[in-house]
This record gives C-alpha cells, structure tokens and sequence, in this order.
C-alpha cells in the first residue's frame, strides 16, 4: 500500500487531493500518515476520519483541543503548531503534497527532502525563498520533487526526457486574473472582493488575489527558473485568458510542445500522484469545438509590474526571491486588511528589494533555512512598515 500525507488538507489544492484519494480507494487503496490544516478544525477531522489518518496537525496550537474533541473516539492521534507540522512530514511517507499556502510550507517541505522522500509541490513559495537550497537538497539526498503548479506540470510532461540544450523558450499562461480589462486608473479602487474572483480557477483567496496582481506569475516565472534550470530570459509569460494551454516548450527546430486541459487542478494533483503512470483522472475531456477559439496577447507590464519585478530578482539571485516572496506576503496580508491599495503591493515590494538589497546586498543564495526564514522576517517587518507610512489612510 503506498503512504500519503497531506500538508495544507483543509485548502483548495487539500480538497482537491482529497477527493482523488477517495475516488481511488481510498483508505483501503491509501495508507494516509498524516493530514494537517489552520483553523478549519471541523473539516481536517473529517477528512482525518475518512481517510483513516495516522495523525491529524492543526497549524494552531490554541485549537489542539479541539481537534482531540472532534476526533474522539476515532484511532487518529493529534498535534499541533508548525514544530508539530514539521514533525508529520517528519513522519515517512511514500509521497507528500506541499499544499499550504505562504513561506510556511517551507520547513515541512524541506524537510521530506532532506529525508530523501518525494514531494509533490504546490506551495510554489519554497521553490522562490530558497530555491537553491530546495534543489541541492533533493540533489544530496536523492529526494524527488513533482511540479503541481499546473504551469510547472504542463512543463515537466511537455519537456519528458528532453534535453534543455534543446529548448528556445518556456512560455507559461497567465489568465490575466480579475483586472484584466480593467482600466488602468481604477485598479487604486479596486477592493478585496473584486480581487479574490478569477475568471476560470477556484483557488484560495491568496493566489487568486495573486492572479489579478499577476505576482502570482512572477513566483511562478521564478519557479520555472529553479525547477527546470530555464536561463531567466528563456521564460515567457504569455496572457492566455481560456486557460486552456497551461505552458510550452518551444525547441530549436522550430517546433513547440503545448500542454492542454481544463482548468481543473485535479489533473497536476493526479499526474503527480500516479507519476510515472497515467491514471484515469475525474477532469473533462477537452472540447475544443465546443470551445471555438484560443485568445492571446503580450503581457502588459504597466498594468502587470510583477512581471518586471519577477525579472530583477532573478537578475540579482542570492536572497532576493526570499525578499520577494515575504514581501509580497505582508503586502497580500496589508491589502486584504485594507492598509494598502490594489497597486501599492508592487510598490511595497519593490521598495523592499531596494531597501534590504542597500543594506546587505542579496550576493550569496541562502545556504540553510535560518538564514531564508531570518531574510523573510527582515523583508516583512520592512514592508509592514512601508504600509505603515505609505498606505491607505
Ligand atoms: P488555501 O488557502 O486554500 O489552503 C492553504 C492550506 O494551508 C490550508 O490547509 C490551510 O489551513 C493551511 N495553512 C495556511 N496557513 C498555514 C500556516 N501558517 N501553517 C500551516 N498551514 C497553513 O491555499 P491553496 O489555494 O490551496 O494553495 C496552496 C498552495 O498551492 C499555495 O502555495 C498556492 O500558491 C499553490 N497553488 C494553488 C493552486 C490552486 O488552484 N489553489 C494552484 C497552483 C498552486
Ligand atoms: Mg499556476
């Protein structure tokens, strides 16, 4: 029986997850060690239940007893807090999905890969803060990593065995999120609701607040650099608003190799997990008649200055997508409590590259992950404190 522990059950890519795992088997197909969540207490128990768990984490400590009341009576045991969450990846699994959102996938991630286990990754934001620290990693102990962003999917199942030598360009899509046609002077209006719709994903509020700032595609431009190895002015980013290719591999005959799908993450989620198989997955068959017509255009980096931004921190390497990571996550938490208008988030973020860059400059990549999560905590408290003096008032 092959071993699975979820890390971020309780989201959408968790949800996800869990429904392949039940539809195939599951805990009579899967043997599940370990599911963790936040607050969502009702929801992890039953999944925790369902799946037969070995253990169930919440991220709070504050909610450790209700999590042992919801699970009463059942054989599941329970922890709680991020040592907790590390100690469950700690536990061995045959395969881990990284699915909790933010830099706080980071430590329980990093840590299957120093036990040479096979991490099916979502949380895009390791890969960003501590990118080279996360590949060496994988590389010393024979760890394996699966892309399930579905861009970096599309790409590792267009590329197959090929060799980079052969590649022109990566191009992923981007939908182009909520404000796509919006004009460019009302994105300072924009409001927290506006910016958690998505024309064609359900996702967590973050990355779908992401998708319309576009810095979710600028992690995922970065993460195209640390996974694959792409040279940074390979990747492109190609506005793609029916989500239907997710990326392309163009080579230097002259021919490109598209990935196609529904937008529906049940597909990189499911690749991941059966890897190297195929499995039967339940995502719809594509209709392109039905569809009629694929749209695209350029990107536009007025509207879109991640994309830019993207660029420079790849330009300045070292720390820098530690920076860039933490940054846009305290400019994310800002905007959604409503210190910080929709286009002040770049803003926030480029004043904080240019502020810790100054300081002490990004040269040398973090070499362990005290020093990324103490990159992480300086570039918060800075742009925590840039909202603080430049935000909404
Ligand atoms: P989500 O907000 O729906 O779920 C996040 C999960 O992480 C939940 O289980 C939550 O309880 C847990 N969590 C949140 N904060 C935590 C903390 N501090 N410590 C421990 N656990 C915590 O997010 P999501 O949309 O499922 O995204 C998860 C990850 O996958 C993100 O990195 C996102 O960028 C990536 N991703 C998501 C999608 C998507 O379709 N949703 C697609 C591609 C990549
Ligand atoms: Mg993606």
């Amino acid at each position: 029986m092959r071993s699975v522990t979820i890390l971020g059950a309780t989201g959408s890519i968790g949800e996800s997850a869990f429904d392949l795992l039940m539809r195939s088997g599951g805990p009579d197909r899967w043997r599940v060690i370990a599911l963790t969540g936040g607050a969502n207490i009702a929801r992890l128990a039953q999944m925790a239940r369902a799946l037969r768990a070995e253990i169930a984490v919440t991220a709070y400590p504050e909610l450790l007893d209700d999590l042992r009341a919801a699970l009463a009576g059942s054989d599941v045991r329970v922890a709680a807090g991020p040592a907790a969450i590390v100690e469950a990846a700690d536990m061995r699994a045959d395969w881990t999905l990284s699915a909790i959102v933010g830099a706080a996938g980071l430590p329980p991630g990093l840590r299957v890969l120093e036990n040479g286990g096979t991490l099916a990754l979502a949380n895009k934001e390791t890969l960003v803060a501590a990118g080279r620290l996360v590949m060496g990693t994988a590389q010393r102990t024979g760890a394996r990593l699966l892309p399930v962003d579905s861009e970096h999917s599309a790409i590792f199942q267009a590329l197959g065995t090929d060799n980079l030598d052969h590649v022109e360009a990566v191009t992923i899509t981007a939908s182009g999120g909520a404000f796509r046609d919006w004009p460019l002077e009302k994105l300072a209006t924009a409001t927290v609701d506006q910016a958690s719709t998505h024309p064609n994903w359900a996702m967590g509020q973050r990355i779908t607040i992401d998708s319309a700032s576009m810095f979710n595609k600028a992690l995922e431009v970065i993460e195209t650099r640390e996974f694959f190895g792409v040279a940074p002015d390979r990747i492109k980013v190609l506005v793609h608003p029916e989500s239907i290719i997710h990326a392309m591999v163009s080579h230097r005959d002259g021919g490109s190799i598209a990935h196609l799908g529904a937008p529906d993450m049940r597909h990189a989620i499911g690749y991941a997990l059966h890897w190297p198989e195929r499995a039967a997955l339940p995502v719809a068959t594509l209709d392109l008649a039905a569809l009629g017509s694929l749209t695209f255009r350029a990107p536009d980096e007025i509207r879109w200055p991640a994309l830019r931004i993207a660029r420079e921190v790849m330009q300045a390497g070292g720390a820098a997508g530690a920076v860039l990571n933490a940054a846009k996550e305290q400019a994310l938490d800002d905007f959604i409590a409503g210190r910080l208008r929709f286009p002040d988030m770049a803003a926030a973020v480029e004043a904080t590259l240019a502020a810790l860059s100054a300081r002490d400059g990004f040269s040398t990549p973090p070499a362990d992950l005290a020093t990324v999560l103490n990159w992480d905590q300086q570039a918060r408290q800075f742009a925590a404190g840039w909202a603080a003096r430049n935000g909404a008032r």
